[in-house]
This record gives structure tokens, C-alpha cells and sequence, in this order.
């Protein structure tokens, strides 16, 4: 369990952010094959899985990591970490 300087509980604080996918900018609308965001969501959460061929998130899920950000392959990227209370 990790405190921070407070003492408070690091493990209780919910995500400051959650991924947002826009499919319309994502490598399979143009029948591209790509799980990249997939396969580097955290296997803890998993909150982007593969459906058919296609991403789907689930923010419920999201602890808003960004790994996916990072790894997507889409130029611009098909996703973005959005701030809690931003959209
Ligand atoms: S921000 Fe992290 S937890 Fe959320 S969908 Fe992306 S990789 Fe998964
Ligand atoms: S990594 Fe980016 S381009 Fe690839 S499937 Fe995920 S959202 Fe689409």
C-alpha cells in the first residue's frame, strides 16, 4: 500500500482522467489491422478490448494510464486521455 506525502492512501484515489477513441480516426476505419491500444491497456483493467476487428473501450474500466495514447499507431491519434469533468 502506498501513502503519499499526506499519509493518505494512494490506492483510493480514483483515475484524474479517462481515454477517449475516436473510431473515426482510428488505423481499422480504413481496414487497417491494429490492436496496439489492446494489447497495451494494463491486463489489470483491461479497458480496451477487441471486437471483431475493431478497438472498443470501456471508461468504466479506464484508469486513465495513457499507454494506449503512447502506443496508438493512428496519426493524428485515434486517442487521447481527457481530464475528469473535461467532457
Ligand atoms: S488510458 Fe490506460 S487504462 Fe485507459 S484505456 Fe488507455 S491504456 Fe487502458
Ligand atoms: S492503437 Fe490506435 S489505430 Fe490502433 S486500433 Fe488502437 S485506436 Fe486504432
Amino acid at each position: 500500500m502506498s501513502n503519499d506525502p499526506n499519509g493518505n492512501n494512494c490506492s483510493k484515489v480514483g483515475p484524474i482522467g479517462k481515454a477517449h477513441l475516436d473510431l473515426d480516426a482510428c488505423l481499422t476505419s480504413e481496414r487497417i489491422i491494429c490492436d496496439r491500444c489492446a494489447v497495451t491497456c494494463p491486463e489489470e483493467v483491461k479497458a480496451i478490448t477487441m471486437r471483431g476487428r475493431r478497438p472498443v473501450l470501456d471508461p468504466q474500466r479506464c484508469i486513465g494510464c495513457g499507454l494506449c495514447v503512447l502506443y496508438c499507431e493512428a496519426d493524428p491519434k485515434a486517442l487521447e486521455v481527457v481530464p475528469l469533468g473535461a467532457k
